[in-house]
């Protein structure tokens, strides 16, 4: 959720007690597999992004999408919102949702305890769907101080009694459906066919930054939490998506078994306001999101370009 290309690896930068550590030099992704869970955030529906068929039909083809290939996503839910036949729909094809705080509130911005209360409203609201087990932080953002950080993470933890579905490939889907939908609103066929052009290739290659970031810092694969957005890009991708991230060797697994990685046990050493993945949360505390940062810079480039100087 960090904004900011670069089709390769190109350098990491880690902050390794005081020192920077550079781990560089491009490295393919090794052949094995890898454990793979699939979550989608902002249910019920990014309204603004839907498709023409609706949050219902939209989700009705994802969740069909999904079950074809037996993918135990979980759904993370803005439970002031609405969406309760969505929600409905989910939990019919045997999906769990989970907390993704109601009203999808800055951390960064709102008061803590304005925020702890949304989370809370939002786990209440959940019980009448499945035992709420899971959360998601609204743009990843997980406390700017390292007070309320913790106390958010006490809160939620103890609480509520959450587990924290941490992300492992961050990504920038979400953009390129805001990009798409606003090429379809303007007519422009030919952008939105394009913008569609990048999203497979896009995620492959957040899923294989993700893997090489893991061997760097851990020397070895580690199951993957791969974030992805309810809208209507995701609906139309949703099967060819999952087809390419197996043909890589993705094994897709519930989401408790991906969280179960020692990798999520690991100390949390970040504290900031960038909404990063968990690779980048635990040390050596990696100060360059390079991969991120470059990817969003290049879309950025080729399909918002800035206006020209008057
Ligand atoms: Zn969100």
């Amino acid at each position: 959720m960090v904004s900011l290309r670069g089709a390769l690896w190109v350098t990491l930068l880690a902050a390794c007690g005081g020192q920077h550590v550079v781990v560089s030099e491009p490295a393919a992704p090794p052949a094995a597999g890898f454990l793979l869970s699939v979550t989608y955030d902002d249910l019920p529906f990014q309204e603004a992004l839907a498709p023409a068929d609706g949050a219902l039909g939209g989700t009705s083809r994802l969740l069909a999408a999904l079950t074809a290939r037996s993918i135990p996503a979980v759904g993370f839910v803005n439970c002031d919102r609405g969406g309760d036949e969505v929600l409905r729909l989910w939990r019919a094809a045997g999906l769990e949702l989970g907390n993704h705080q109601a009203n999808h509130d800055n951390l960064n911005r709102v008061p803590l305890e304005t925020w702890l209360d949304g989370a809370r409203r939002c786990h209440e609201a959940l019980k009448v769907y499945n035992p709420p087990r899971f959360f998601r932080y609204p743009y990843l953002f997980q406390g700017k101080t390292v007070e309320v950080r913790d106390a958010a993470y006490a809160a939620l933890r103890g609480e509520l009694g959450q587990t924290i579905a941490h992300v492992t490939i961050d990504n920038h889907e979400w953009r390129l459906a805001q990009l798409y939908s606003e090429a379809l609103a303007a007519g422009d066929v030919a952008r939105a066919e394009a913008v569609r052009g990048e999203y497979i290739p896009h995620l492959l290659a957040a899923t294989a930054n993700a893997r090489t970031v893991a061997q760097k810092k851990l020397g070895r694969e580690v199951a993957q939490v791969l974030l992805l957005h309810a809208n209507a890009l995701s609906v139309e991708l949703a099967g060819p998506l999952m087809d390419a991230l197996a043909a890589e060797g993705a094994r897709f697994v519930p989401l408790e078994q991906a969280l179960a990685d020692p990798v999520f046990s690991l100390p949390d050493a970040y504290v900031g306001p960038a909404g990063i993945s968990w690779l980048y949360r635990f040390e050596p505390v990696v100060s360059a999101w390079t991969w991120e940062d470059e990817t969003w810079t290049d879309l950025e480039a080729r399909y918002n370009p800035p206006p020209p100087p008057p």
